[in-house]
């Protein structure tokens, strides 16, 4: 299962090569390793839609690179991940398990009978902690006695380290 970007999420743009931390996103904003945030440069770019691919652009100068999945190309060809970072624990998102259940089933359901007004919902659920279950992949099938997700479909994006 390939993993995709979410908005919503922190995570930390490491090269490859060397395993050297880059910098970080938060919600869609990147911000440079040592470069401290100021009035004038208050981050290093935003994570953006450009023909339809994520891109990190840049404040400074064009395009850092573009995303496919979590994998970053540089124009250099360089390759650089995503590696997503638990969020910080003041940030307020629809974190518990049950209500995230709930929330996702409602929208489901609307999504189902043609609701057209769910956009809202939709966000609320994409911007939660949550992801698919890697193991059943949320299959209805496979999900009831699934020991990865406990039989419901998601897991907490990441487990952060004990
Ligand atoms: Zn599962």
């Amino acid at each position: 299962m390939t993993r995709t970007y979410k908005p919503a999420a922190c995570y930390e743009l490491v090269r490859l090569s060397d395993g050297v931390v880059l910098g970080r996103i938060r919600r869609g904003v990147y911000q440079a390793t040592g470069e401290t945030p100021c009035n004038v440069q208050p981050y290093s770019g935003t994570v953006c839609q450009i023909d339809e691919r994520y891109a990190i652009k840049l404040r400074s100068a064009g395009v850092l690179g573009y995303l496919d999945g979590l994998q970053v190309v540089t124009d250099h060809g360089e390759c650089l991940q995503l590696r997503q970072i638990p969020r910080p624990w003041n940030w307020e998102s629809l974190d518990d398990p049950d209500a995230y259940r709930a929330f996702r089933d409602v929208a489901r359901v609307l999504l189902e009978t043609g609701r057209p007004d769910i956009k809202r919902l939709d966000l609320k659920v994409a911007a939660a902690p949550f992801d698919t279950c890697p193991a059943c992949n949320d299959h209805y099938g496979f999900a009831e006695g699934c020991v990865e997700c406990a039989g419901r479909g998601f897991v907490p994006e990441v487990v952060a380290p004990a």
